[in-house]
């Protein structure tokens, strides 16, 4: 390595390094402890059998469909190149043909557990959708990923061209670019209406102005024919920023106060500007990750090359696997912040808990999961620990 190359590698390390120590600062007094608190004090035993059965089969599900994943993509990547010889659509043609068919060959390899993913939401009353559009409805979601291979590839293809090997130097500010993008149009995407109800609309009000973020627009998504699952969220950069809240949320299961909960909550994520944190904290990842495809790429002739576009896709779905814990952490960490917004801002734990408690009734969370489970799949804390988050804010205000 020359010197050049290692004082550039230095200063980008020191830069991502105390990227991730700015970001990671969160409202969340340090040292919180939120271990501790014994479900079986909030929970009957059939809730947690309940939870914790369809938390166990839901686990197996996701491990099996990503091993399959994993091995269709290892399959491609060893064999796919030889689909190329063939084809006259040109360089950039033939490497957005090979990551479509990629698309195909897991769209097909992951039926099975998109079927029995269904069977089981469907059993539990949480999905209401038939099978037929539950596999074909999501033609919308299919088509916008065939369109981002397309559009990753024409970018990656059309770089490693012209800067070779180091395409990703300029290929992942443009993939960071489009994600600013989407997180600025998400909102113009989804069908909301206004929020009907004047006293939440109140209480909204009160909370953005009590949290920094006044007029941003509370809408109402319209999902409860096809689920029951109640849920929000938060979206939207600058502008385009607002709090979309499901109908499965204000359909009368909740009591006002767990809504304004939610409420507190999502305006809290906005207010900490979790959105543009999210965005930065892709871009962390976006550098290395794409570094690492670059040069694993290599052997297949470099990004430049149709052939080496179905191991790209192998390596990005390893990688993706590899960070997933990470990730986790990351939104784990941003959503506590977001239930102490909730927790400072509306100053009803109580609400906190009860919300937390028809969690786990309405969409079987369970309260409090395996290790394992919880690093893989858990992108909020628990609902133990935000249920002992709300126990410890308590506890602070009664302290002299
Ligand atoms: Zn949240």
């Amino acid at each position: 390595m020359s010197a050049r190359r290692g004082l550039a590698l230095a200063f980008a390390a020191g830069v991502w390094i105390v990227a991730i120590v700015l970001l990671w600062r969160t409202r969340v007094p340090s040292g919180l402890d939120v271990s501790g608190v014994d479900v079986h004090r909030y929970f009957s035993d059939a809730e947690l059998r309940r939870s914790d059965r369809y938390g166990r089969v839901g686990l197996l599900l996701f491990l099996a469909s990503q091993l399959t994943l994993v091995l269709v993509l290892a399959g491609y990547a060893r064999w796919g190149a030889r689909l190329t010889r063939e084809s006259a659509a040109g360089r950039i043609g033939t490497g957005m043909m090979l990551g479509m068919l990629g698309l195909a060959f897991v769209w097909l390899a992951e039926l099975p557990f998109t079927v029995l993913q269904l069977w089981w939401e469907r059993r539990h009353g949480l999905l209401k959708v038939d099978y037929f559009s539950g596999i074909f409805g999501g033609w919308l979601a299919l088509g916008g990923e065939f369109l981002s291979i397309c559009l990753a590839l024409v970018i990656v293809m059309g770089f490693a061209k012209w800067l070779g090997e180091r395409w990703w130097l300029a290929g992942a500010p443009a993939f960071v670019g489009i994600a600013l993008l989407f997180a600025f149009l998400n909102p113009y995407l989804l069908q909301t209406r206004p929020l009907h109800d004047p006293n939440l609309a109140a209480a909204a009000l009160r909370f953005e102005r009590a949290e920094g973020v006044p007029r941003t627009p509370v809408r109402v998504e319209e999902v409860r024919t096809f689920t029951s699952a109640p849920n929000a969220e938060a979206t939207g950069l600058g502008v385009s920023r607002r709090v979309i809240l499901w109908d499965t949320l204000t359909d009368g299961r909740f009591s006002p106060a767990e809504i304004r909960f939610v409420l507190a909550h999502e305006i809290g994520h906005l207010a900490r500007d979790h959105i543009w944190k999210s965005v930065a904290w892709y871009a962390l990842f976006a550098f290395p990750g794409a570094f690492l495809i670059a040069r694993l790429t290599r052997r297949r002739g470099g990004m430049a090359d149709p052939r080496a576009v179905p191991l790209s896709l192998f390596v990005l779905v390893v990688l993706s696997l590899l960070a997933l814990p990470v990730q986790n952490a990351i939104t784990r960490h941003l959503e506590a912040e977001a239930d102490w917004m909730a927790l400072q801002t509306t100053r009803d734990p109580a609400a906190g808990r009860k919300l937390f408690h028809r969690f786990t009734t309405t969409t079987l969370d369970e309260p409090n999961p395996s290790t394992f489970e919880y690093l893989l799949l858990e992108n909020h804390p628990t609902i133990a620990q935000r249920i002992a988050m709300a126990n410890v804010w308590e506890a602070r205000q009664r302290r002299p």
